[in-house]
């Protein structure tokens, strides 16, 4: 409710010591004025404003952006929301310009299997799920539930659906230390989790496990089963 944004600004200072970031959902089509178009349709005045306050009182912001709007919404989420993560974001794809900026800039998306589908997100009949491609492409994604309530689905089978599209541990792994290194914890927290995640899978040094080391490069492929098995 864009009526509600200046509120929710206030909220999140007067809780800063609890509350981790801002996050916008809804309707994507924004403002169009006559003659514009759906990719030309203006942000809501008081949305940018709550978002571009929130960026200089250090309040971390995350947008749903790009999950039945066009991807032009990613870009706005970005330049005028000053977005850090991107919510499902699917829709980047249809503009291969943004989506490579995207990839090359590292841009967080949180993806939410289950939801995609129960929302129409994405149809069913999508030849390939946006989430196999982020995959194949490694970008940067995590794996969320979006509204465990509403969806229903464990984050096991959440992971579960991405094993049966084609995904492997190695995707399933590299989308969580994604998601601790987009996290909105504070730095030293941040770190610990890293940390602890690297204790989990068995890597780095566990004499040492706050010892920076670079999460291996090589891209796993999608091994078993494939999207057309499916
Ligand atoms: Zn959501």
């Amino acid at each position: 409710m864009n009526k509600w944004s200046r509120d929710i600004l206030e909220l999140c200072e007067e809780f800063s010591h609890s509350v981790m970031g801002i996050d916008i959902a809804g309707d994507e089509a924004g403002k169009t004025l006559k003659g514009e178009t759906e990719e030309e349709a203006m942000l809501d005045e008081e949305d940018v404003w709550a978002f571009q306050q929130a960026k200089q009182k250090g309040i971390h912001r995350t947008v749903h952006a790009g999950e039945v709007g066009p991807p032009q919404m990613v870009q706005k989420a970005l330049d005028v929301l000053h977005a850090e993560r991107i919510g499902h974001g699917y829709n980047v794809l249809k503009d291969s310009k943004i989506y490579q900026k995207c990839l090359l800039n590292g841009v967080h998306f949180e993806t939410c299997p289950h939801s995609s589908y129960y929302t129409g997100a994405v149809p069913l009949a999508t030849a390939k799920h946006p989430i196999v491609r982020f995959a194949e492409d490694g970008a940067n994604f995590s794996i969320s539930r979006d509204d465990p309530t509403v969806t229903m689905a464990s984050l096991q089978e959440e992971y579960d659906l991405l094993v049966d599209w084609g995904l492997t541990e190695a995707h399933l792994v590299r989308a969580n230390f994604n998601a601790a290194m987009a996290s909105f914890l504070p730095e030293k927290e941040k770190q610990d989790l890293i940390a602890k995640l690297k204790g989990i899978y068995g890597m780095g040094d566990p004499e040492n496990p706050c010892r920076t080391e670079r999460i291996p490069e090589t891209q796993p492929s999608v091994q078993f089963r494939t999207w057309n098995d499916r």
